[in-house]
């Protein structure tokens, strides 16, 4: 979502500016633009649609040391050429580009009068304020910055340059992220690591509330009130740079293919077969504050969500702590009541969920204990919470989560073997648990090599306008992030239900053409749920059966079985899950979609 990449040093902007954006193209975006400054004019290039309309639209050459550039995920107005980023002011000497919302804007642009406005963004407000202020108080760019923001209610990450100052270029964060990246004669900025890791890799992160210079030859960062705010830099360790498709047509596919290692990467060096436990380093809890865990709440967004439902009913199966998760937005907005002895877990890929990270906050000014489950180093949610599990599950590019979900999974198993041996789990059922984590891998790959047979299925029923995706407790989470898949990348409307649910209303749905996926995992629920496919059945739906029982009335029942490998209760979530991926991954290509960049959505959500 939204992207901003900004370039001062001795090297040509403008291929740098585009290169940034190419970067970034992964988050989600509806149109994108680069502004200079060149011969001390600032000169702006926008347009709605992908990278390469801008392109298209370049001079051949662009003679500027000095830029700014932005992918738009249009929040207000709708993504045409004249809403696109940069925004200038009215005399053109100062341009701005803005990622997040500006909440009071009719307020700032009634104070400001009389102005013609060339675009319904909120954005634009600030090119002209920025602009207002260095006329009213005779001040540089970045005076005027810091006094404007004192005004502003809502979220941003900003970039400014201006004329006057034509190597400088100012920047600014309050809720959406900005990095700065640290060069020879040369400093880079970017909402985003992906945009700098070619670059650099000494990056400092800003902070909310703090506004940075940066020159070829170094940066300067201060708060509003112009005080200086001590930072210090950290080395990027992920290599995204060699990061591409792996010789696949998608990132989707590399990522669903990444899998088994990406489980590896997880768990290694987390299983402890001494004490027969996850070993987790960055926790900061002790044993006995374990023990004083008597509830988790654990809060995410999208498959963030669903990995943590997943999660919960892996920890409170194993360790008979009450557990359960909720959408980090609704939790945040409905004033909730913070626990002393409640463990909050957040979840996010990126850690900048921006929902997700409000949460946080909302649970720590109340005094609550915040745990991160989070893929990115150094993102604000890893910085900002009491104690933390990275995920290591590498770069994940395709708009759509699968690897990193995976690793959710992943994280959640060791998160409920640790609770579950500090309360009831025996040594000997911890030891099954490590294994059974350990092997997960290499069922994983075996269930990618059932592509062929999943595609088969895939295809048969693309064309179908509705699908449902059934299980009973944790399988219903694993539906839940199936459908979440299908409809993401192949735009196929997908509902999941719980399997108790579907004669309470949903039945009225199930035709003839609107297949079932249904979750079966062997368990003493399985016969219940096999009443739930006689059910379907009678309404004549195709039955797609994902399962790891050999029970053969699954075989007669059902159109298709998607048979994957039998697996311990604790991971064979997150094997189906896979089979459910591989369905989507081949229901989107089918249909000739976008597949890495789905219609409409964005791959880390930094605003509300
Ligand atoms: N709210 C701004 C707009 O709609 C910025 C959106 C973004 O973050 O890309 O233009």
């Amino acid at each position: 979502m939204c992207g901003i990449i900004a370039y001062t040093g001795h090297q040509q902007a403008a291929p740098i500016l585009i290169d940034g954006l190419r970067r970034l193209e992964y988050r989600g975006y509806d149109s994108a633009g680069i502004s200079v400054v060149s011969r001390k004019k600032v000169r702006t290039w926008k347009a709605s649609g992908k990278i390469a309309v801008l392109e298209s639209r370049l001079p051949e050459s662009i003679n500027a040391n000095c830029g700014i550039g932005h992918t738009r995920w249009a929040t207000h107005g709708a993504p045409t050429d004249e809403n696109a980023h940069p925004h200038n002011s009215a005399d053109e000497t100062l341009t701005i580009v803005h990622n997040g919302i500006i909440e009071n804007v009719d307020a700032l642009k009634a104070r400001l009068g009389d102005v013609e406005y060339q675009s319904e963004t909120d954005s634009e407000v600030l090119a002209h304020l920025l602009s207002h202020t260095m006329d009213l108080n005779n001040c540089s760019l970045v005076d005027a910055m810091r006094e404007v923001l004192t005004r502003i209610v809502g979220t941003y990450g900003i970039a400014a340059i201006s004329s006057a100052e034509s190597e400088k270029i100012i920047l600014a964060r309050s809720g959406s992220p900005v990095i700065i990246g640290i060069g020879e004669g040369e400093m880079l900025a970017a909402s985003d690591m992906s945009a700098l890791s070619r670059y650099t890799r000494e990056v400092v992160h800003l902070d909310d509330g703090e506004v940075a210079e940066l020159t070829p030859d170094g940066f300067a960062v201060t708060k509003l009130d112009a005080s200086p705010a001590d930072k210090s830099s950290m080395t990027l360790v992920n290599n995204l740079e060699d990061y591409d498709r792996g010789g696949y047509d998608h990132y989707l596919y590399r990522e669903i293919v990444d899998q088994p290692d990406t489980v590896r990467r997880t768990i290694s060096g987390r299983l402890d077969k001494r004490f027969n436990t996850a070993h987790l380093g960055g926790l900061n809890m002790d044993p006995r504050d374990l023990l004083q865990v008597q509830r988790i709440k654990i809060l995410g967004c999208g498959s963030a969500l669903y990995a943590g439902m997943s999660g919960a009913s892996m920890i409170e199966s194993l360790s008979r702590i009450p557990c359960d998760a909720e959408p980090a937005a609704e939790f945040r907005y409905r004033n909730p009541v913070i626990e002393a002895n409640t463990l909050y877990i957040v979840v996010s890929q990126s850690g900048e969920t921006f929902d997700t990270l409000a949460a946080t906050r909302e649970i720590q000014r109340k005094g609550g204990f915040v745990l991160g489950i989070v893929n990115s180093v150094g993102s604000t949610i890893a910085r900002e919470v009491d104690g933390g599990i990275y995920m290591h599950a590498g770069p994940e590019v395709s708009v759509a989560s699968t690897k990193a979900f995976t690793a959710m999974l992943s994280v959640f198993a060791l998160l409920a073997i640790l609770f579950g041996r500090a309360r009831d789990v025996s040594p000997q059922r911890g030891a099954q648990l490590l294994k059974a984590l350990e092997d997960a891998p290499d069922k994983i790959a075996d269930v990618l090599a059932l592509e062929t047979h999943i595609a088969s299925i895939a295809n048969k029923h693309a064309k179908c306008h509705s699908a449902f995706f059934i299980g009973r407790t944790a399988a219903f989470t694993v539906a839940l992030e199936g459908a979440q898949k299908l409809k993401e990348i192949s735009y196929i409307h997908a509902e999941a239900y719980p399997a108790s649910e579907l004669k309470h209303g949903p039945l009225a749905l199930v035709t003839s053409k609107t297949p079932c996926v249904v979750i079966l995992p062997e368990s003493e629920l399985l016969e219940k749920s096999l009443g739930t496919l006689e059910e379907i059945k009678a309404r004549s739906a195709p039955v797609i059966a994902v399962t790891d029982s050999d029970n053969s009335r699954i075989d007669k029942l059902a159109d298709d079985v998607i048979r994957v490998p039998r697996s311990d209760e604790l991971v064979q979530g997150m094997i189906m899950g896979v089979a459910l991926q591989i369905y989507a991954y081949h229901s989107a290509v089918a249909l000739g979609r976008d597949v890495d960049q789905p219609r409409n959505l964005a791959k880390s959500v930094t605003v509300e």
